[in-house]
């Protein structure tokens, strides 16, 4: 295989806070090991309409701290057509790029394998998603920032709730996964938490209310957005409506917490999975995902990485619930 001095990376999917450290750790070890980069602007699209940037080490200055992504993100549908992916292709050969890395989710991911399979230059994936759901890692890119957002919000709220003896339903993100939801509820210390991945936590919150339990000066109720009973909306209001005695509001959180700027410890694994990338390119790997497990860093093929499910630690939920009292 010939040698790799010339790569792309674009970022893909919906963004997250730590994007950027990763694009910097790319760049600037690409250039360590005197590989030129390239911005592909606008994940995929970028590929089809020639979105494409130079990338120097001074370009990717004083960016490890912010949040989003200088390269911009966007869903592609024409990326998901053999004719999209072939005009993508020939614009990639077209500048010499002999590799690419794709920041995104699951999603970004099923198209770099198919590309993969198609056609001969390499693609590598480093995760970044708020939602944790990617199998294949311990933690993606602005999940951890994300927490932290989720507790700084839910601390506020308690303040309030506490105040006037509320019981608040919170929906957090997390697409169809419990994870932000699970981590948060417990560092806020909430009383119930709702995930999809659990069925029967709905029916414990309703018998803790009916048996007075937990009688509190607030109380503070995670619903992950993606939860089957219809999130947080849904569920205040049967819950309202068996136990009128609760006053009960709602808060839904909302793109706050794909925003702001990226905790110490995703810009430190950002630049982990950065660095690993680009060996990974220059070790002849593809169709793979780069992850941490048990805080060492490892290969994971795209295959695995999709297809794979992730699933929430059960033994999270036992301690939130006991801890709840
Ligand atoms: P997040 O987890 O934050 O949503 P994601 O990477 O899963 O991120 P998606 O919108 O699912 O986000 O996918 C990003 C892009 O990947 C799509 O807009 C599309 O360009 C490409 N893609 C997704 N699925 C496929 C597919 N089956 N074939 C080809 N390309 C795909």
């Amino acid at each position: 295989m010939a040698r790799i001095n010339k790569i792309g990376v674009l970022t893909s999917g919906g963004d997250a806070p730590g994007m950027n450290a990763a694009i910097r750790a790319v760049t600037r070890t690409a250039i360590y090991n005197n590989i030129e980069v390239i911005g592909i602007k606008e994940g995929y699209r970028g590929m089809i309409e020639k979105l494409f940037i130079p990338l120097w080490s001074h370009d990717v200055s004083d960016i490890i701290q912010r949040g989003g992504t200088i390269l911009k993100t966007a869903r592609c549908m024409e990326f998901k057509t053999a004719e999209g992916r072939q005009i993508a292709y020939n614009h990639l050969k077209e500048i010499g790029l002999n590799g690419v890395i794709v920041i995104g989710g699951d999603g970004t991911f099923t198209g770099a394998r198919i590309f993969n399979e198609e056609f001969d230059i390499p693609l590598i994936g480093i995760p970044g998603t708020i939602d944790n759901d990617l199998y294949g890692t311990d933690y993606t890119i602005g999940y951890d920032t994300a927490l932290n957002t989720v507790v700084q919000a839910v601390d506020k709220i308690r303040d309030t709730a506490s105040a006037h003896n509320r019981m608040f339903f919170v929906e957090v993100m997390g697409a169809e996964a419990g994870f932000i939801a699970l981590r948060s509820g417990i560092a806020a210390g909430a009383e119930a938490i709702i995930i999809p991945e659990v069925t029967d936590e709905v029916e414990k919150l309703k018998q803790m209310l009916k048996s007075g339990r937990r009688q509190r000066a607030s109380n503070i109720v995670i619903v992950a957005e993606g939860d089957e009973g219809g999130g947080a909306y849904k569920l205040a209001n049967d819950i309202k409506e068996h136990y009128p005695n609760y006053d009960i509001r709602i808060t839904v959180l909302g793109h706050v917490q794909r925003g702001g700027s990226p905790s110490a410890f995703d810009r430190v694994t950002a630049s982990r999975l950065g660095y690993a990338a680009v060996e990974a390119l220059m070790d002849d790997q593809k169709s793979t995902m780069v992850g941490i497990q048990n805080n060492e860093i490892v290969l994971v093929p795209f295959r695995k990485a999709i297809k794979l499910h992730k699933n929430v630690n059960r033994s999270l939920l036992e301690i939130a619930d006991v801890l709840a009292g």
